[in-house]
């Protein structure tokens, strides 16, 4: 894909950026002698990630042994080494590879008999048991752009953390049935304290963050129409927000002729059981909203591609995360099965990271066990695990969206093309999983 200088600048359009979960697809590139020199339509934080200075990591070496550079097929034959010997190994990350990138850890990891968990589970894990307990009414973005009229924000804060969500998806674009774009829609946040998205809303309601489950279960009460005391419930006779607030919500839920829930990070705090309590709340208070409407509910999504590992992972094994291939067939049992628990008890013997990895959201006896263990990491030159030592083997990858090719999936289950935008430069984590799988399938023939 490299430019001659004659040539000129290439303009790539339709370009995808994986930096929060807007996943814009809209991105207008100009690449000139194999340098980005020119995006449009992002935001800030998009136009900083593609423009980004990336010479150090191109001249690192293609693999390391120990930290210590080494020729690519070495550190193959390393890693499959390590594998073959693992008897309790785990695979990780996955939430910022391609759908295709998946599937061949997938693969591998049903080879060597591993437990797969991809993301970070102190998110991820509330929300799949709250709807796989309570279930989920959910849309398209497109649908929620044509229709809502009514957008509530639940402890998130998309205007700095996902800067185009207003503009693409929830607030200001005229749909189909909402011509009048922002005029046509009340907007509502509820979070603990006034963000800027707080101070773009037609509505906000403050809130005390531990207490969301009793908070969510009175807006169920009164959106229902069911009597509610102050006098005998001394949540609500302390509570923030009032319940004269709780009721002006109620009110303002119920005039929407189609809503749309979007929770944000808030809701996620707390003990796995807290959280996907609060969460399991939320899904019941969206379903007894549709009695009277029609109301969705959607997250406001990570950077990468974590929907897109899960879906990977429960259209192939019936189960979204925590799969445990070890007896030959998937099996997935929250907390035994779950990669960082079996971290924890200090059951794995052998971890392979692909991506990204937030080492520092892992509990402590988690992080220390993962420190202790050999680790095959495939990942893009730039992305480090801070806290974690130099790893076994490391193959640097290409970077999903940037030079490597592939597909990627919304937070609202849309899958998206990836249109690289450089000359790929390494191979991408799947392609060196293949490898690995290569060398592993070899030295079992032999
Ligand atoms: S809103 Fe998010 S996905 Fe869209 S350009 Fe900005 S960072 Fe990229």
């Amino acid at each position: 894909m490299p430019d001659s200088a004659a040539a000129g600048p290439t303009v790539i359009e339709a370009v995808t950026c994986l930096v929060c979960g807007c996943l814009c697809d809209d991105l207008s590139v100009v690449r000139e002698g194999g340098v980005l020199t020119r995006v449009e339509h992002a935001c800030t934080l998009g136009r900083e990630w593609l423009l980004r200075e990336r010479a150090d990591e191109s001249a690192r070496p293609p693999a390391t042994i120990d930290g210590v550079p080494a020729e690519a097929e070495a550190a193959v034959s390393q890693a499959a080494g390590l594998l073959a010997g693992s008897r309790a190994p785990i695979v990780v990350g996955l939430g910022s590879c391609t759908q295709e990138g998946v599937a061949a850890a997938l693969a591998l990891a049903d080879r060597i008999g591993a437990v797969v968990d991809p993301g970070e589970a102190a998110s991820s894990h509330p929300r799949l048991l709250a709807f796989q307990r309570a279930g989920r009414v959910s849309a398209t973005l497109g649908e929620v752009k044509n229709r809502a009229d009514v957008v509530v924000f639940w402890g998130a804060d998309p205007v700095v953390t996902h800067p185009r969500h207003f503009e693409r998806y929830s607030v200001e674009p005229k749909g189909r049935f909402v011509p009048e774009g922002r005029a046509g829609r009340t907007i509502i946040v509820v979070d603990r304290g006034r963000t800027s998205t707080a101070e773009q809303a037609d509505l906000f309601v403050p809130i005390d963050e531990n207490r969301q489950f009793e908070t969510l279960w009175t807006l169920r009460a009164l959106v229902r129409g069911l009597p509610v005391d102050r006098e005998t419930s001394r949540f609500l006779r302390e509570s923030v927000p009032s319940l004269d607030e709780l009721r002006a919500l109620a009110q303002a839920l119920g005039k929407a002729h189609y809503g749309a829930f979007f929770h944000g990070p808030l809701l996620h705090r707390g003990s796995l059981a807290g959280a996907s309590a609060n969460l399991e709340a939320a899904a019941s208070l969206v379903r007894d909203l549709n009695r009277s409407a029609r109301f969705v509910m959607l997250g406001l999504g990570a950077a990468g591609n974590q929907p897109g590992a899960e879906s990977v992972l429960a259209r192939q094994t019936g189960f979204p995360a925590y799969v445990d291939l070890s007896a030959g067939y998937p099996a997935s049992m929250p907390g035994v099965t779950t990669a960082f628990d079996r971290l924890a008890r200090g059951e794995a013997d052998l971890a392979v990271i692909v991506g990204d990895l937030p080492v520092d959201r892992l509990d402590g006896p988690a992080r220390a066990h993962l420190a202790r263990i050999p680790r095959v990491v495939i990942a893009p030159a730039g992305v480090s695990h801070p806290g974690l030592p130099e790893p076994s083997v490391r193959l640097n990858a290409s970077t999903p969206g940037l030079d490597e090719e592939g597909t990627v999936s919304r937070v609202d289950g849309v899958s998206l093309p990836l249109r690289p935008v450089l000359a790929p430069s390494r191979p991408s984590a799947g392609a060196w999983l293949g490898q690995i799988a290569a060398r592993l399938a070899s030295v079992a023939g032999a």
